[in-house]
């Protein structure tokens, strides 16, 4: 069996990586130096590499993790699931128990009346079919021409052609040839970076109302809805002021355009809520879901529609599918997540225990002389690196350069952490407890200290 490979040597694993293994997010130059980390195990919010480090997992593996690695009920679900129906698809009038009961899980978590369920295998690929659902919702009412959609720059919503387009990511749009047309950007609500004088409150608002200004400036008539995250993860966590979110509503009500929140990351427990619609007071109209959903156990994600939304496509035919839509094993596991999270009351372990003593443990490391900014929204959270605090400045070196040399001493010191340019980002598995945030704000800290020592 493949996984058999398991027990070779680091070197031995690392050769044939680098011979046949194309990485995704990484600089080849730079993975031929290293070598890539092979990670061979994992139980709880640890990982073990093949050197036999236990590493904590800071990042919940992309952000996804929510209930932790080793859940053995996970893999016997699927396991049971294999033998039964391995396989079988949704499309031509077709279903089975697995993406079914699934669905009606999604209706009953998923707040307002979002009760219909479209499957993917992931955020990108959801996103991709958010595109196809809103212009074929504006087509069926009689306004195709109501087709553009609007996003933030800096947003990311996944990796397909559909989901970078939607992202406003400009290093991704530049390979490809992207965005596609019809997708238009705002400013996104960073106030660390670019909030200049203005109150963070002001700020929000004023983010929140480029918004109108865009609609205004392309026709209200042509505008088919906006997308944003509720909290920008791959951005760089960034928690936008309070009073940005309901300005957005507030829009999106009086021009009739359709709000859709991406949950991939803020969905399932992460920001403190079920969803972080709730946790920042958003009504949308639709959710894309991934990661937490199967808490990575298993490729799947989905689009939510509201009642509305759902009736209208009912008029029609949708020539819209992936062969992989609902797939069996997949629902199966992630339903055994969503109990999980639902039985031992993981959303509540975040409110009352995980989340505040982070929050607390997070915010104090604002002594430290590197970090300007602590920003937190559940258990997701950024720290701006920073030469000069009170200037807000960046520093002298190109953006990320000192974000990566504290990326790599926080791989030195076995704790994942990632870096957005300079920000330093954390995203832990919500299972994490607080002895072990303490052990890894410890190796936070400790990185920062050997980042600051570096530049000195
Ligand atoms: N949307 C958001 C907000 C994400 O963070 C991601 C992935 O990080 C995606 C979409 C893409 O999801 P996937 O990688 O499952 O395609």
């Amino acid at each position: 069996m493949t996984t058999m490979a398991n027990h070779l040597p680091t070197a031995e694993l690392q050769a044939l990586d680098a011979a046949h293994h194309l990485h995704p997010f990484t600089n080849g130059h730079e993975l031929a130096q290293k070598g890539a980390r092979v990670i061979k195990s994992a139980k709880g919010v640890w990982l073990k590499d093949s050197d036999g480090n236990e590493i904590i997992d800071g990042m919940a593996g992309l952000w996804c993790v929510n209930i932790g690695y080793g859940r053995d009920e996970l893999a016997d679900v699927a396991a049971r699931q294999m033998r039964e129906l391995p396989y079988y698809n949704t499309f031509f009038q077709t279903t089975h128990a697995p993406a079914l009961m699934l669905a009606r899980k999604l209706a009953e978590l998923a707040p307002g009346d979002l009760n219909h369920v479209f499957f993917s295998t992931g955020g990108s690929d959801a996103n991709d079919t958010n595109i196809r659902l809103v212009r074929t919702y504006w087509a069926e009412k009689g306004q195709p021409e109501r087709n553009v959609i609007i996003s933030r720059w800096n947003a990311y919503h996944g990796s397909t052609i559909g989901g970078t387009s939607l992202g406003g990511m400009k290093g991704m749009h530049g390979q490809g040839g992207l965005p596609i047309p019809g997708i238009e950007f705002i400013d996104q609500p960073n106030w660390w970076v670019e909030g200049g004088d203005t109150a963070p409150e002001e700020f929000g608002l004023e983010r929140a109302r480029q918004l109108e200004a865009k609609i205004n400036e392309i026709g209200p008539d042509k505008v088919a809805a906006f997308i944003g995250e509720p909290v920008q993860g791959a951005g760089g966590v960034i928690v936008p002021p309070e009073t940005y979110w309901p300005e957005i509503q507030r829009i999106c009500d009086q021009y009739g355009i359709v709000l859709i929140t991406d949950e991939v990351i803020c969905g399932f427990g992460r920001t403190g809520n079920w969803f972080g619609s709730q946790t920042f007071g958003i009504r949308p109209d639709i959710m894309t879901m991934a990661k937490g959903l199967s808490s990575g156990y298993q490729p799947i994600g989905a689009s939510v529609v509201s009642d509305e939304i759902a009736q209208v496509l009912s008029g029609t035919d949708f020539n819209h599918g992936y062969t992989y839509s609902g797939h069996p094993v997949a629902a199966a596991v992630a339903l055994e997540n969503l109990r999980i999270l639902e039985e031992e009351n993981i959303v509540g372990h975040v409110q009352n225990v995980a989340a505040p003593y982070l929050k607390q443990k997070w915010e104090g490391l604002l002594d430290h002389p590197l970090v300007g900014e602590a920003k937190i929204a559940g258990m997701m959270a950024s720290v701006a690196l920073t030469p000069d605090k009170a200037a807000r400045a960046p520093f002298a070196s190109d953006p990320g350069v000192v974000g990566q040399i504290c990326r790599d001493r926080c791989f030195a010191n076995n704790v994942i952490m990632r870096h957005v340019g300079d920000r330093m980002i954390i995203s832990p598995p919500l299972v994490i407890t607080p002895d072990e945030i303490d052990i890894l704000i410890d190796r936070a800290r400790l990185s920062l200290d050997e980042c600051l020592a570096q530049l000195e």
